[in-house]
């Protein structure tokens, strides 16, 4: 990689389309790493770049809590423009940016940061209907809240049940219907499943399991829900069913998509000098013997600083499993990496308690972790899965036992 005295580098400057978590780790990246050209953030939305994981959390509850990713002073002093409001059409070999209205930014490499769109039902629509996915839906749907004894929502997954948890917090009566026969069960499995429903149980949310919903409508004076065990009725609904990767600029640039848009281990798609990271990006992935496109936060910043990097010329992939989290009902998650169905699960502590770590294993390696209440048996169990450790059941299950043990076993 060039230093910041040698012949510049990505002369044209960095355009990164979209302006959310990826962009502001990018642009962070880039800056970190010297790169002293020109770097640019186009973004659709009217705010500056945010992070999307306090609307169903803080900043649902309180307007006022600070969602900022790159606040403008830092940018100032950075010297990387955000320019809000603009949308991106395509990119076209080069590469060049082509915004809707017709203006054209060249640059030396693109790196596509575009996210995903709140997946619906049919044509759920209306000003009782809700989803969450932007600032604006948390403001709109925040006042909603304010406004609703009763409220509905599709789908018991992260953003759904922590949803759910705030609204039952403001006393808001909350039904959350699950066409699984657990939520998170894909994700999770059955067992883990059960203990997100406890979660909800436990707070008062009425939660039907095994519910499919087939449309959601407004009424004259509330919303109706139609599912296999007939209608619900709400003064709001919120449909929480996950994400659609944000294609259309890749899709019409001519860059292979498939489940988003596919890229390698260092963040570079089908197109030279065209880089995607975060939510979009539909992985090739060491660590998962395939692709991955993962929806979380740790995973947008971890390949958007791989990419950046990538661009400035360095030899980098991104091979980490990923790290969430997720508050809800006084409780706080973690967990890393994506079970397999056919994994082993064993549990350090009691399941039925409200503090526990369950383990994956897969061929005698930790493969994924999953906790509650337990962040500090995540901070290790993140390094057992990074390093694909084969560590003796009877260590991991019991809560006596000191889990550096493995780690120093390894290094050993
Ligand atoms: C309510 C909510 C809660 C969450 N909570 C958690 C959590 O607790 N833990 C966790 O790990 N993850 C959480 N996540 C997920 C996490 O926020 C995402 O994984 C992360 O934001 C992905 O970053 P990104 O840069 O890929 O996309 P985004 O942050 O979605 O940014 C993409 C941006 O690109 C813009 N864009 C799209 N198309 C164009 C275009 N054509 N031109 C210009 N701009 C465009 C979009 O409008 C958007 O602003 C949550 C997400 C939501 C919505």
């Amino acid at each position: 990689m060039s230093s910041p005295s040698d012949t510049p580098i990505l002369p044209d400057g960095v355009v990164i389309v979209g302006g959310g978590q990826s962009a502001a780790v990018a642009a962070r990246t880039l800056r970190r790493k010297k790169y002293t050209g020109p770097i640019t953030i186009l973004g659709e939305e009217s705010h500056r770049p945010y992070q999307r994981p306090p609307l169903s959390k803080e900043y649902l509850a309180d307007p006022t809590a600070s969602v900022d990713l790159l606040p403008q002073d830092w940018t100032d002093t950075n010297d990387v423009s955000v320019r809000t409001d603009v949308r991106v059409e395509r990119i076209e070999e080069g590469p060049v940016v082509v915004t809707t209205s017709g203006e054209r930014v060249p640059a030396s490499a693109v790196l596509l940061a575009t996210g995903g769109q709140a997946r619906t039902i049919g044509d759920a629509t209306g000003e009782r209907i809700h989803h969450l996915r932007t600032r604006d839906d948390a403001d709109r749907l925040r006042a909603a809240l304010s406004a609703s004894s009763r409220l509905v929502i599709v789908g018991a997954g992260f953003i759904g049940a922590e949803i759910a948890s705030a609204a039952r917090e403001q006393g808001v009566e909350v039904t959350v219907l699950e066409a699984a026969d657990q939520p998170m069960q894909r994700a999770l499995g059955p067992r883990l499943g059960e203990v997100c429903a406890g979660l909800q149980r436990a707070s008062g949310v009425d939660l039907r399991l095994s519910t499919g919903v087939s449309a959601v409508r407004e009424s004259a004076d509330g919303v109706v829900v139609d599912t296999t065990a007939g209608e619900v009725l709400a003064d709001h609904a919120v449909v929480a069913v996950g994400i659609v990767p944000s294609t259309a600029v890749a899709e019409a640039s001519g860059i292979a998509c498939e489940n988003g848009v596919l890229v390698d281990a260092a963040g570079r798609t089908s197109m030279p000098g065209v880089w995607a990271a975060g939510d979009v990006a539909n992985q090739d992935h060491p660590q998962v013997d395939g692709r991955i496109r993962v929806e979380h936060f740790d995973n947008a910043s971890k390949q958007a600083s791989v990419a950046a990097q990538s661009m400035l010329g360095a030899d980098v992939t991104n091979s980490d499993p990923h790290w969430y989290w997720s508050d809800q009902f006084g409780v706080n998650i973690q967990g890393v990496g994506q079970p397999h169905p056919s994994d082993e699960m064993v549990v350090r502590g009691d399941i039925e308690s409200d503090s526990f770590t369950a383990f994956f294993i897969r061929e005698g390696a930790v493969s994924a972790v999953f906790a509650v209440n337990d962040e500090e048996t995540v901070g290790l169990a993140r390094e057992l899965v990074n390093m694909g450790l084969h560590v003796p059941t009877d260590l991991l299950t019991d809560p006596e036992r000191d889990l550096f043990e493995a780690l120093e076993g390894a290094a050993t």
